[in-house]
């Protein structure tokens, strides 16, 4: 489904990726864990071109990502994003904010987008909240609509940068409980958090990052409990 290959990305003389390979297979869902600074949001803003590779490829469903002769545009929208600090358009209602996408891209009709819109608002509980603002919302209702946003464009895998670190802790559970259905629907996901418990629970395979390499990876039990890497033992015992 996604395939690394000795990707690397420097900002200036600042190299953030230093030589990334990594594999998801369909259904599979991945959470990338570091310390900051380790380029886990730099290595997924390469995986959707948000950045632009310095070197290495990224393949999404066998097409290459940096091979100029690719359409970017069509492959985007395999991958869905979810951010931490949801980027919901603030003078559009939750249906407006969803239907876009969809209207724009995938010529959709009104009426059919807003079919698909309330299908994925009773998918994250959130049906009744339809025409209101963004501004109305809580955090965590802010995040369910981002990612309805993101499933209304049908992608074949879902991106997810920290979804819940600006949230209230009160909050949290309901946006894991959302990303938990859609792993168990078998939904493709890469997730870099900081939930070690979500991680451990939810996660095929957890990727332990540190700047800019993959240090270890392996099965939340692998990971978690045996973990090989002096560097992973270190940052686990700060935050476990
Ligand atoms: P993480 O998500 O693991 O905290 P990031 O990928 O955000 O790490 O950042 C990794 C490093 O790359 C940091 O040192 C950060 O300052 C740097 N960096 C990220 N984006 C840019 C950018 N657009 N320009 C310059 N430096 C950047
Ligand atoms: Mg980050």
């Amino acid at each position: 489904m996604i395939k690394v290959e000795n990707l690397k990305k420097s900002f200036g003389d600042l190299e953030v990726l230093k030589d990334i390979n990594i594999n998801v297979d369909p259904q599979e869902v991945v959470c990338v864990i570091g310390p900051s600074g380790s380029g886990k949001s730099t290595l997924l803003r390469c995986l959707n071109l948000l950045e632009e590779p310095t070197a290495g490829d990224v393949f999404i469903e066998g097409d290459n990502l940096t091979d100029s002769k690719t359409n970017i545009n069509q492959l985007r929208q395999k991958l869905g994003m979810v951010f931490q600090q949801f980027n919901l358009f603030p003078h559009k209602t939750v249906m407006e904010n969803i239907t876009l996408g969809p209207k724009r891209l995938k010529n959709k009709s009104e009426t059919e987008a807003r079919e698909l819109g309330m299908q994925l608002l009773e998918k994250v509980g959130l049906a009744e909240k339809a025409d209101v603002y963004p501004d109305t919302l809580s955090g965590g209702q802010k995040q369910r609509v981002a990612i309805a946003r993101a499933l209304a464009m049908q992608p074949n895998i879902l991106l997810f940068d920290e979804p819940t670190s600006a949230l209230d802790p009160e909050m949290v559970g309901e946006v894991l409980q959302v990303m938990k259905d859609l792993a168990e629907e078998g939904m493709t996901m890469t997730i870099v958090t900081h939930e070690m418990g979500f991680a451990k629970e939810v996660a095929d395979r957890v990727i332990f990052m540190d700047e800019g390499y993959i240090v270890e990876e392996g099965t939340p039990e692998q990971i978690f409990q045996h973990p090989k890497n002096e560097r992973t033992q270190a940052f686990l015992s700060k935050v476990l």
